[in-house]
């Protein structure tokens, strides 16, 4: 009998050998089921080889009804595994997100109109009727529910003869996209923009585009043409498009459906496990033809993936940084060369290792520069806080001050971003100078009016605000320091006692629902003044947003962060590009007491291209990434002595290597996380060294105890 090699989402070094019994068809990427240990565990056939008679294994169990993992797949999780140094198991533990989408649909009964009307009708039931009409064949629960009735007004429907039962699998297929419905109207630029991946779809092949368009440039509706030519062309092919998780509102996948008249298949964090097990089984089969997602969808078994989009790609939200670290634009990348697919990455503001990319050819840049119709980019004022200083105790500038008052006056609104979540970022006691933390961590506790409570950003960890100090009991003493959006909002109140304030943060809005009220009543006018984190950042289209105020620019500057610089103009010139979308005219003002800082003068001179070149001078001069290499190598022990010690022993085992320069240990951008001390070493290499295979290297040679865990970030993004 040959032997199958089956690999398990687990963390085991490789795939273990079972038998093929008799009458059991095994492919290459086949999903199976076999015994491990004292378990069932299901896995993928990762190499067929001829049997070895001299070994006992055993056979495996079954085969899913899936359709086996292509070849391009597998190979992408060899390539993820070993660019980020972590084990193809664990990888793959990302693939098999949901295991109930490996089995065909459980059945349900549901209940579809026979054409039959009884002549005793009450309200209740025509109701239920009308629902039968509006969603098809569904169950007595969900008729019910889309009908505002009770359940027993369906079954006596059924009863009448007006309903029939029938079986039907629970979980749906997607609707089928339309890509001959008709487009928004493209401006010349769009178009032709439009054009070049339309092209590039019908050529085929992987194909890496850059679409490079400013704020409400419409990137959207060009990069809906590349998707409607590849849906025109190959009806099994599959396109993905990856947003941030934030921005996978309701409002954006409303764009799509308004586009494809289908809406497409949603793959994030907030979906039950019915969803989930639909989205991936739909996915495996090649039935979902478009796929919006955050970025664990890159992790889906595509049957055929032809097309990917990375919205917003500079976003560092694409970073994930817990269990397998890894980049999804750059992981995006790779895949579509592995799948010969085409990929679009769009941003306003691209990330400087993209823009590299592009002006070395290996990206094609195509670039939207005018705004449709008659809306501008809004003017950037930076306000010098030196000279413009609050009153004591208030985070708003005179200037900032006067320009809410007449927007306001003029019936206009604005929108105040702050990026710190809560009412203080910090909280200290008057009487003996202690800062609030998280039990076993160092990080800061945050103040929250609305909810009375201490709250920590990093762990979720609260308390109720006591009315004593923990530390020495005087009372009365907590004192919260700093601006938060909450106390910004409080400012804004008694500055426009007549205005409507909300505050935006991911306390206020939790959820895609919530998201989406306060979206919609932004945009209907609802709100006069809204004060946001960076959840405001995301591309939302308020027609009536004429002021947008930073409160703090230089909070992102600070530290030894490498993309600080960069993040803060991304994330300013986000939301700068928030004012004035429609025909009303928008301006910014950016509070700053470093108005001489390179990123603040071309902020306000709207010199993004003068902005990167400083950028990239730096760091080509630094040779940091994307001119250099760079990794880290995180260690962490229960306990402070066994953190010491395994740190000086993974200095001394670090292999030597050409050009390669190791940096500490040093305390990790987090120090202590559940009670965990952590250590860090930073690697710095040239470009053209393989810092993948010299972190494995190093990781292999390491002799830890057990509770020691070491862990590589491949161009590491935390550094505070
Ligand atoms: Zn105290």
């Amino acid at each position: 009998m040959p032997v199958a090699r089956i690999l398990f989402p687990l963390p085991l070094p490789e795939p273990f050998d079972y038998l093929i019994p008799d009458g059991v068809e095994v492919e290459l990427g086949s999903y199976v089921r076999a015994p491990l240990g004292p378990n069932e565990r299901t896995g993928v056939v990762w190499e067929i080889v001829p049997d070895q008679p001299d070994r006992k294994l055993k056979p495996l169990l079954d085969v899913f009804p899936t359709p086996p993992m292509g070849e391009a797949m597998r190979r992408f999780i060899t390539f993820c595994a070993r660019y980020n140094v972590a084990g193809p198991g664990k990888v793959l533990a990302m693939v098999l997100r949901s295991r109930g989408g490996l089995s065909p649909s459980p059945m349900q009964t549901a209940y579809a109109l026979t054409g039959h009307r009884t002549n005793r009708m009450t309200p209740a039931r025509e109701k239920v009727l009308d629902a039968a009409r509006e969603i098809g064949p569904a169950s007595a629960t969900e008729l019910a529910r889309a009908a505002g009735v009770s359940a027993g007004v369906v079954k006596a429907l059924v009863e009448t003869g007006s309903l029939s039962a029938q079986r039907q699998p629970t979980d749906q297929p997607f609707a089928t996209p339309d890509p001959h419905r008709p487009g928004a109207d493209l401006t010349l630029e769009q178009a032709e923009a439009g054009q070049a991946l339309r092209e590039a779809v019908k050529t085929g092949g992987y194909q890496p585009f850059l679409l490079d368009g400013i704020t409400g440039s419409g990137k959207t509706e060009v990069y809906f043409e590349a998707i409607a030519q590849m849906l025109v062309q190959d009806p099994d092919a599959q396109i993905l498009v990856l947003l941030p998780e934030i921005a996978l509102t309701q409002a954006v996948l409303e764009r799509f459906e308004k586009r494809f008249g289908a809406a497409p298949a949603p793959w994030h964090s907030g979906l039950s496990q019915v969803q989930r097990r639909r989205t991936w089984r739909e996915v495996a089969h090649g039935r979902a033809r478009i796929v919006t997602g955050a970025r664990s969808a890159l992790f889906l078994p595509f049957a055929k993936l032809k097309l990917i989009i990375v919205d917003e790609e500079h976003d560092s939200s694409y970073k994930q940084e817990e269990g397998v670290t890894y980049h999804a634009r750059d992981m995006a990348v790779m895949r579509a060369k592995q799948e010969n697919a085409a990929i679009v990455l769009a941003s306003a503001t691209p990330a400087l290792e993209t823009t590299v990319n592009a002006e070395a050819k290996r990206y094609t840049r195509l670039k939207l520069s005018a705004r449709p119709g008659t809306a501008k980019l809004p003017e950037v004022s930076l306000v010098d806080m030196r000279s413009n200083a609050p009153e004591k105790g208030n985070w708003l500038s005179p200037v900032i001050a006067k320009a809410l008052q007449s927007t306001l006056a003029a019936g206009e609104q604005s929108l105040l971003f702050l990026n710190r979540r809560g009412y203080a970022p910090l909280v200290i006691c008057k009487a003996c100078g202690e800062r609030l933390k998280s039990p076993g961590t160092e990080s800061w506790l945050t103040e929250h009016r609305y909810t009375g409570r201490l709250v920590c950003h990093l762990t979720g960890w609260s308390m109720a605000k006591p009315d004593k100090c923990p530390m020495c009991g005087a009372k009365d003493s907590l004192m919260g320091v700093g601006p938060g959006v909450e106390r910004v909002a409080e400012e804004v109140r008694v500055l426009l006692p007549e205005a409507k304030v909300e505050v935006f943060s991911s306390d206020t809005a939790k959820g895609g629902e919530a998201v989406r009220d306060l979206v919609e009543r932004m945009a209907a006018g609802e709100i006069d003044v809204m004060v946001g984190t960076q959840i405001v950042a995301k591309g939302h289209n308020f027609p009536n947003l004429t002021l947008v105020g930073v409160i703090d620019a230089d909070s992102g500057l600070q530290g030894g962060d490498l993309r600080a610089g960069e993040r803060t103009y991304q994330l300013l010139s986000q939301v700068a590009g928030r004012a004035g979308r429609a025909e009303r005219a928008g301006r910014a003002l950016v509070q700053t007491y470093q108005p001489e800082n390179p990123a603040m003068i071309a902020l306000a001179a709207g010199d993004r291209d003068g902005f990167l070149q400083i950028e990239r001078d730096v760091r080509a001069e630094l040779e940091l990434p994307p001119f250099g290499r760079m990794a880290a190598l995180i260690l962490s022990a229960p306990d402070a002595g066994m953190a010491k010690q395994i740190g000086l022993a993974a200095g001394e085992v670090a292999p030597h290597g050409e050009g390669i320069t190791v940096y500490g240990p040093a305390p990790a951008p987090i120090a202590m996380l559940r009670g965990r001390h952590r250590l860090r070493f930073l690697i710095t290499a040239p470009r053209d060294v393989d810092l993948s295979t010299y972190m494995s290297t190093w990781m292999n040679a390491l002799k830890l105890p057990n509770a020691a865990r070491v862990r590589v970030d491949i161009d590491p993004y935390s550094f505070l």
